[in-house]
C-alpha cells in the first residue's frame, strides 16, 4: 500500500492538518508543528493536541503515514556555539511537540558547516545533537533528509547521511528520508530506469534500505546535478513523469509516507490522483 499525501498547512492550528489532507484526498501528510522560520513558538494546548488525534482518527490517519518536518532555522552541525546551543535547544522542543501528539517521526535537515568546519567533523557534530536530543525523549524517530547540497548544507551523498547514523547511538530511532528533487539535484540520476535503480542499491550498500522511512515526492526546476534545491510540479520539471511510475510500483516504498512538496497546491489532489493512477495492478 502506498501512502501518498502532502505537506499541508496548519492554518489555525496542527489539527488543521488532518483535516486539510483529507480534504485533498491524501492518504498520508506532512506538517510543521511550529512557526518553520522563527525561534520561538507557543506550546501546542491539550485541547489542541486533543483535537489533532482526534481529526487523525476520525480520517484514518495513524502515526506511520505522518511525517511532520522541523523548523528551516535549526542547524544541528552548526560551528557557532550559540548556533548550536539553540538547535539542540529548538530541535528538543519539536520533538516534544512529536510526542505530545503521538507521532512517532520528525523529519529534519542534517545541516551546514557554513564553510568553518571539515565535512566529518560537521557529521559527527550532528549525530552528537541526535544522541543529545534522543537521550531526552521517547518513542519519536530523527528522520534525516536528503539535501540537494546546496551551499554548505551537508547530506546530499548517502555516504554523509551513513556516516551520521553510524555515530547515533539507538539505531531503532533513526531513519532516513529521500527526496526526488534533491536527490536528481545532488547528482543521483533516476529519470532513467539504471540510474533509479542504482541509487537504491548504494542506498542500501551505504545506509541500509531498513532506514527508509519516508520520501519527499517532487520534480525539478534544475538540471540532475545542479545542487540547486528548487521544487517543482510533478511531470513539469527536469525529472520528468517515468520516475514517478517507477516509484509507485517499487514495493520498497509500500508503507511509509511518500508527501509532496511540489510549489502548486491546487495541483496536489490531481497530483496525488495522478500517482495512484501509476500503479501497475
Ligand atoms: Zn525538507
Ligand atoms: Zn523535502
Amino acid at each position: 500500500m502506498k501512502y501518498v499525501g502532502a505537506h499541508v498547512s496548519t492554518g489555525t492550528g496542527v489539527s488543521a492538518a488532518p483535516v486539510n489532507a483529507h480534504e485533498i484526498g491524501a492518504r498520508a501528510f506532512a506538517l510543521f508543528t511550529r512557526n518553520p522560520s522563527r525561534w520561538q513558538s507557543k506550546p501546542i494546548s491539550a485541547k489542541e493536541a486533543a483535537k489533532f488525534k482526534e481529526k487523525c482518527a476520525e480520517f484514518g490517519y495513524t502515526a506511520a503515514q505522518i511525517l511532520p518536518h522541523d523548523s528551516y532555522l535549526i542547524n544541528l552541525g552548526s560551528p557557532d556555539e550559540e548556533g548550536l546551543a539553540k538547535s539542540r535547544a529548538a530541535f528538543l522542543d519539536e520533538m516534544r511537540r512529536c510526542e505530545q501528539l503521538g507521532l512517532t517521526m520528525l523529519n529534519f535537515h542534517p545541516g551546514s558547516h557554513l564553510r568553518r568546519m571539515e565535512t566529518d567533523e560537521c557529521l559527527d557534530r550532528i549525530a552528537e545533537s541526535i544522541n543529545l536530543v534522543l537521550a531526552e525523549t521517547e518513542g519519536v524517530r530523527a528522520v534525516i533528509e536528503n539535501t540537494a547540497g546546496q551551499g554548505s548544507n551537508l547530506g546530499f551523498t548517502f555516504g554523509q547521511i551513513a556516516r551520521i547514523i553510524d555515530g547515533v547511538t539507538d539505531k531503532e530511532r533513526v531513519g532516513v528520508c529521500i527526496d526526488s528533487c534533491h536527490a536528481f539535484a545532488a547528482g543521483y540520476g533516476l529519470s532513467r530506469r539504471e540510474g533509479y535503480e542504482a541509487m537504491w542499491r548504494e542506498f542500501d550498500r551505504e545506509i541500509g534500505l531498513k532506514y527508509l522511512s519516508g520520501m519527499h515526492v517532487n520534480d525539478s526546476k534544475r538540471e540532475l546535478g545542479s545542487h540547486v534545491d528548487r521544487h517543482e510540479s510533478l511531470g513539469r520539471g527536469m525529472i520528468g513523469p517515468d520516475f514517478f511510475s517507477f516509484m509507485m510500483n517499487d514495493a520498497r516504498l509500500d508503507g511509509i509516507p511518500l508527501i509532496l512538496e511540489t510549489p502548486d497546491e491546487s495541483l496536489w489532489p490531481h497530483e496525488i490522483e495522478w500517482l495512484y493512477s501509476l500503479v501497475e495492478s
